[in-house]
């Protein structure tokens, strides 16, 4: 495949493209002029549904939808939420963007939320980026000191405040409906849903939250229409993705691809990861973050009918649980031969028994089981039953919760079962040779 069409990151590397006058001199705040002063809002949210683009915090769903399904009563305030917690291991795309360009974000939330009817908007940033914060703090002072935010925006009469939250500080905030518990100042627990956030949100009144690189895909869709953005990309997949690249490759870095792009080319091409690192081979990969179930090499590159797997929503999940990922958030953790998957399994179980926040049985009891038990196979004390008990418990938590914080907790140990399952027997047949440090199980 050619190199991808920059939709989100070709100016990035112009020197002082965070500041106001850099930005617009590159183009920038041209879609808002655009939106504002010769479109209306229904006509923006049609061209973000042409578009087809799909929610980029991990779930995919299509936004122009979600934001049909925003409700309009008479006289309740609506808001716009940015979700900027990005705290999903592996992930860092959105702390990136927000670093690197943070008017393109601030014009993409005018836009959506011009389109959307708020007047007031939020972009909730993971806590621990205080400088990231600071950097957006300062991008809006530019910007309403330029008339591009606050009364009267551009002359058009249309108002915004916009309010840059920093995160309480868990993973879990991250999740839409804690984190607009933590916005109204609760502690972060999720919600049941329905009623979604479109219908009853912030405080009650109708509210869409989006993730930070699905906001800041409107300037683009604005200026040049939802069908041009609809032809980039394969199928539903839609336009150009980000990918938070980490682990044991040649390249590590965020990279903005077109949907669609082998992942095979992804991994070895110069052009992106350039390959594993210190001539070792691929092991393992987790596409979308750490919540999603982990493929060994084989799968990775090819799905279990031997087609090319590419880096597109579809192909990532062709074969569903038994042979597939999921793209989710883009953080794409590459694992090479020196990685022992039952230590990884039991690392990632840490952090999800950690982030729990405890409402559910299945996720609070399941998840301090798995971590458990993952612990004792890992040091040496585990037996064959224990494999089995683990499958048994993710099963148990799986679909069983409020909030997807369970599933992801289940699948990566599942996943890490079905594909893995001989390096597991050998941790609780061989804890000797198992425990002594450095050792990885290596196939006959
Ligand atoms: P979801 O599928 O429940 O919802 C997706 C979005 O669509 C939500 O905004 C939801 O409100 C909306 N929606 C769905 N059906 C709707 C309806 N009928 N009416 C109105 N709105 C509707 O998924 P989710 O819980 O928002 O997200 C889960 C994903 O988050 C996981 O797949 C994971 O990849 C990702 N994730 C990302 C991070 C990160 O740091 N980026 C962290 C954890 C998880
Ligand atoms: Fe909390 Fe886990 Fe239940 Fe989500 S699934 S609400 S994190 S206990």
């Amino acid at each position: 495949m050619a190199e991808s069409i920059k939709i989100l990151t070709g100016n990035f590397d112009v020197p002082g493209i965070e500041q106001l006058d850099v930005y617009r001199k590159n183009g920038g705040y041209a879609g808002l002029e655009k939106a504002l002063k010769q479109m209306s809002p229904d006509e923006i949210v049609e061209e973000v549904k042409k578009s087809g683009v799909r929610g980029r915090g991990g779930a995919g769903f299509p936004m122009g939808m979600k934001w049909g399904f925003l409700a309009k009563p008479e006289g309740v305030p609506r808001y716009l939420v940015c979700n900027g917690d990005e705290s999903e291991p592996g992930t860092f795309k959105d702390h990136y963007l927000m670093m690197k360009s943070p008017h393109l974000l601030i014009e993409g939330m005018i836009i959506s939320s011009f389109a959307l009817g708020a007047n007031t908007s939020f972009i909730y940033v993971r806590g621990e980026l205080m400088y990231v914060i600071n950097i957006l703090e300062k991008a809006i002072a530019e910007a309403k000191a330029a008339g591009l935010l606050g009364k009267n925006i551009l002359g058009t009469g249309y108002d915004l405040e916009l309010v840059v939250q920093p995160g309480g500080g868990a993973y879990i905030c991250g999740e839409e409906t804690a984190l607009l518990e933590s916005l109204e100042g609760k502690r972060g627990n999720p919600r049941n849903k329905p009623p979604f956030p479109a219908v009853k949100g912030l405080y009650q009144c109708p509210t869409v939250v989006n993730n930070v690189e699905s906001i800041s895909t409107t300037p683009w869709i604005v200026l040049n229409g939802g069908e041009e953005y609809a032809k980039v990309g394969i199928g539903r997949s839609t336009g150009t993705k980000l990918i938070s690249a980490s682990g044991h490759v040649k390249n590590p870095g965020v990279y903005e691809i077109e949907l669609g792009l082998p992942v095979e080319e992804f991994i070895y091409s110069d052009q992106y990861l350039g390959g594993i690192r210190d001539g070792h081979g691929l092991k393992a990969v987790v596409a979308g973050g750490s919540s999603v179930p982990i493929l060994p090499k084989d799968l990775i590159l090819k799905t279990a009918a031997g087609e090319p797997r590419l880096m597109s929503y579809e192909s990532l999940s062709d074969g569903g649980f038994a042979s597939g990922t999921m793209l989710g958030s883009g953080g794409f953790i590459a694992m090479d031969e020196t990685t022992c998957i039952v230590r990884n399994t039991w690392n990632f179980s840490r952090f999800y028994r950690h982030e729990s926040c405890g409402q559910c049985s299945p996720c609070r009891e399941g998840t301090g089981w798995m971590e458990k038990v993952l612990y004792r196979i890992e040091h040496g004390k585990g037996n064959e039953r224990d494999i089995d008990l683990l499958v048994d418990v993710a099963k148990k938590i799986e679909g069983n919760t409020i909030c997807p914080l369970g599933d992801a907790a289940a699948w990566p140990v599942a996943s890490a079962i079905r594909h893995f399952r001989d390096e597991f027997e050998w941790h609780v047949k061989n804890p000797e040779a198992a425990t002594k440090k450095g050792a990885v199980y290596q196939p006959e």
